[in-house]
């Protein structure tokens, strides 16, 4: 199935590693440019390296998502560079788990900033290029989380990726009629540095392997090809949607 991705400009916030930098080369093997957004700059530029190698234009951008200004900047160098911005993934996001009697403000704060500003600022500034008259054009899917359910120790994470949900909704209702369509995906637990570096990750895998309809952590591959769909040519009558790619656990 072609995609239509092919040239493409594509923003992945995020993007250095993990589900980001699947996304990134999922994305490279459609033919798409990729600009690779991370607050770790070196190993964004690591990563647009290694898109490059695939055969496809990339660029690394250093940016906290979370920085007005910074966001502004970067949206518009991608857009002087490649012309315009066609498709976005709101990807960056950590978690501060704790109970909520121990959770400090900072704690919340950093949370809720990453995952919603973040998505926000860089929603805000790619739509007036998706949406402009010689264009119409244009795809966002937002990473949330299967956590937008709820999850113990997770009250600002939960919250924030159920808030991305939302968001995702006021979105597709406000820009469909611009020929822009805006989607959620919620993972599951997938198999990344982050949840490698959880002390409990070997409980965590075989929980995983045990409660999940198919038996296994995700790998962030499965949520790319989710993502590169939601993305693409064939889902232009998708929008307003949440995909769950969590293995059918619930
Ligand atoms: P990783 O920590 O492996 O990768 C996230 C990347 O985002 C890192 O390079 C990180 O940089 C970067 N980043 C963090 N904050 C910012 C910021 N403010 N501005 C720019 N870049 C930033 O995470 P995953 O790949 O596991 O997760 C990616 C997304 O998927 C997140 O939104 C996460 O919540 C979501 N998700 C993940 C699941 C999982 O099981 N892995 C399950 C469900 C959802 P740095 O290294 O400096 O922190």
């Amino acid at each position: 199935m072609d995609l239509g991705l092919r040239d493409k400009v594509a923003i992945v916030t995020g993007g250095a590693r993990g589900i980001g930098a699947a996304i990134g080369e999922r994305l490279a093997m459609e033919g798409a440019r990729v600009a690779v957004v991370d607050r770790d700059g070196a190993g964004a530029g690591a990563q647009a390296d290694k898109l490059q190698t695939m055969g496809v234009e990339a660029r690394a951008y250093a940016v906290d998502v979370t920085d007005e200004a910074s966001v502004n900047d970067m949206v518009e160098a991608v857009a002087d560079t490649w012309g315009s911005v066609h498709l976005l993934v709101n990807n960056a996001g950590f978690t501060r788990d704790m109970r909520i009697t121990k959770m400090g403000v900072g704690d919340w704060d950093s949370v809720v900033d990453v995952i919603l500003k973040g998505a926000f600022l860089c929603t805000r500034a790619v739509l007036p290029h998706m949406t402009a008259e010689g264009q119409r054009w244009g795809r966002i899917v937002n990473i949330s989380s299967r956590a937008h359910l709820g999850n113990p120790g997770q009250a600002n994470y939960s919250a924030a990726k159920a808030g991305l949900i939302g968001f995702t909704r006021a979105m597709s209702l406000e820009n469909g009629r611009f020929g822009v369509t805006v989607n959620a995906i919620a993972p599951g637990i997938i198999d990344t540095q982050a949840v490698r570096d959880l002390p409990h990750y070997d409980k965590v895998r075989e929980a995983a392997e045990k409660t999940t309809p198919v038996p296994r952590m995700g790998n962030p591959s499965d949520v790319a090809d989710a993502v590169a769909f939601l993305l693409s040519e064939r889902a232009s009558y998708v929008s307003g949607d949440l995909l769950h790619v969590s293995g059918g656990r619930y």
